[in-house]
């Protein structure tokens, strides 16, 4: 059953890093998700994986076999990419089985195992159809079962929901990992949909510029960020910059002339530093005087996204925040021009030493 090991793996396109040294283990039957912007090499890296780039650098083992020198075929791979690529001229049947045949599998096995496949995706009833006469996450749903047809156990998906409607993609996304489960499957699977990534996987690789910036669970990668870059990338977040007025596991930072309190993980002790708080985690509270973690100021700009609202609410300090409140009643809970309170809850509260690029180039998406 497959284990991926990536051991120092580097690829240049030129003057372009497209991967720099890169490490990373993926466990059998994990679901693992990569996750970065456009252009930050994750199909270099699942391209490498499979075998289609050779990498400059490092070496890609799978069940602790070095690929150099397997052929494609017959490393046991699955692989399936973002623009739907069936053969538009074969029955749906026939895409699947195209694999097998090729391989010189027996009539009846050929047969058995198509129809096996078409059943899991629930289309058993449309193998005689043309890839056409499929809707998109249908035609999507063949293009998978069409590359695990021949047996294969590493599962590689390069965007594979990325060209259909939003709904689909979410039905999509729990039939894949349904699929991946039932069958015991190793999955890598490319996005750069943090919903996505943060729905369908065990663990996800977060990417920057060619580098993992960060691997965890889901809930970790949006409750406990590592790194700026995850927080940002990751769900959204208020940034400030504060310095430490007092240290200790539970520290106090002085926000131009604002106080908050938060756990000091890292144990910084004085100096620079950002704090990153979500939206949602900010609510409004009764009006009272200003605090610690409790702060003035006047509701600038409200929006409407459908399960919430969010605010743009300028503090006494003249910092501005992004508050997000779930829509709890038919009336929003404050308006614009309101005088109100913010709490911002110490256990939500992250902090990190001051970058030395600077906050806008550790947030930057290149
Ligand atoms: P992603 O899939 O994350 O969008 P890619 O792996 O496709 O990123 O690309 C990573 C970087 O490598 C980008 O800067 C891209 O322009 C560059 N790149 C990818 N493929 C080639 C190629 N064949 N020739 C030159 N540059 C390439
Ligand atoms: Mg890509």
């Amino acid at each position: 059953m497959p284990r991926v090991r990536i051991v120092g793996v580097s690829k240049r396109y030129g003057r372009v890093t497209a991967l720099d040294q890169v490490n990373l283990e993926v466990e059998n039957r994990e679901y693992l998700s990569i996750l970065g912007p456009s252009g930050c090499g994750k199909t270099t890296l699942i391209k490498c994986i499979a075998g289609i780039i050779p990498p400059d650098e490092g070496q890609i083992y799978i069940d602790d076999k070095g690929l150099a020198g397997v052929p494609i075929q017959e490393r046991g791979i699955g692989y399936v990419f973002q623009e739907i690529a069936l053969f538009p001229h074969m029955p749906v049947a026939e895409n699947v089985s195209y694999g097998p045949r090729v391989r010189g599998w027996p009539p009846a096995r050929t047969a058995r195992v198509t129809n096996e496949m078409l059943s899991m995706v629930g289309l058993e009833e449309r193998g005689q159809a043309y890839p056409r006469e499929l809707s998109g996450g249908a035609q999507q749903e063949v293009a998978v079962i069409r590359a695990l047809a021949s047996g294969s156990s590493l599962l590689l998906l390069d965007e594979p929901l990325g060209s259909l409607d939003a709904k689909v993609r979410a039905k999509l996304r729990y039939e894949l990992r349904q699929l991946v489960a039932d069958l015991g499957l190793t999955a890598i699977h490319v996005t750069h949909d943090q919903e996505e990534a943060l729905s369908i996987s065990d663990r996800v690789v977060v990417m920057k510029a060619g580098g993992i910036v960060e691997v965890g669970s889901p809930m970790e990668l949006y409750l406990r960020p590592k790194r700026i870059f995850t927080a940002n990338f990751v769900g959204e977040a208020n940034f400030i910059e504060a310095k430490i007025a007092q240290g200790g596991p539970d520290c106090i930072l002085d926000i131009d002339g604002l106080e908050l309190r938060c756990r000091n993980p890292l144990s910084l002790a004085s100096g620079r530093v950002v704090v990153a708080i979500r939206p949602e985690f900010i609510s409004f509270r009764e009006s009272g005087p200003s605090g610690v973690n409790a702060w003035t100021g006047r509701v600038e700009n409200q929006t409407f996204t459908g399960s919430a609202a969010r605010y743009q609410v300028k503090v006494s300090n003249g910092l501005t925040l992004t508050v997000k409140c779930p829509l709890l009643s038919d009336e929003p809970e404050v308006a614009v021009g309101d005088n109100v309170t913010l709490s911002l809850p110490v256990e939500h509260i992250r902090i990190y030493p001051f970058p030395e690029g600077g906050l806008e180039q550790e947030t930057a998406l290149e």
